[in-house]
């Protein structure tokens, strides 16, 4: 079998994309023991509840919005690895950001999650950080929702600032 290189070159592949998927796991589980921005927020301008019914998942998003800019984000709530990791990436990611250019990560975010775009994508790769290692729920749709509850109380909360601006 040593004189097959086919199967060394399958086998070193095999290898690197398990490497990955092990730090990957790595990266979600840090995030879910040690949730970055986690908690209440003083002074939050809008806060809004998202449940997860299907996984039993809830994230309470607190924003303070300066302008149509997230100057800071908090989240409380409990739920799976992916629902809890995927939160606190996200606040990581979002801080400082304006809600145009979320609504562009929140789309990237979710055509890799669906799977409609590679976690190699240059879209991707260039702008998601730790989150790309939310990337292998592509191949679970049930936890799709899980991976996308904090983005949508995010969208939510974009919402309302900007209903708000409108009156
Ligand atoms: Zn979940």
């Amino acid at each position: 079998m040593f004189e097959r290189p086919g199967i060394f070159t399958d086998m070193s592949l095999t290898d690197r994309s398990a490497d990955i998927a092990a730090l990957y796991q790595e990266l979600i589980l840090d995030h879910y023991r040690r949730p970055r921005n986690k908690g209440e927020l003083e002074g939050a301008t809008s806060s809004v509840v998202m449940k997860n019914p299907l996984c039993g998942d809830e994230i309470a998003l607190h924003v303070i919005f300066e302008g149509d800019k997230v100057s800071d984000l908090r989240f409380s709530g409990r739920g799976c690895s992916i629902s809890q990791a995927s939160a606190s990436m996200m606040t990581q990611l979002v801080k400082g950001k304006t809600a145009g250019e979320i609504e562009q990560l929140r789309d990237t975010f979710r055509d890799m999650v669906m799977g409609t775009t590679q976690p190699d994508d240059q879209a991707v790769v260039g702008s998601l950080g730790s989150l790309r290692a939310l990337s292998g729920v592509s191949r679970f749709p049930a936890r799709v929702k899980c991976a996308l509850l904090a983005w949508n109380a995010l969208e939510s909360a974009m919402t309302e600032v900007v209903d708000r601006k409108d009156l």
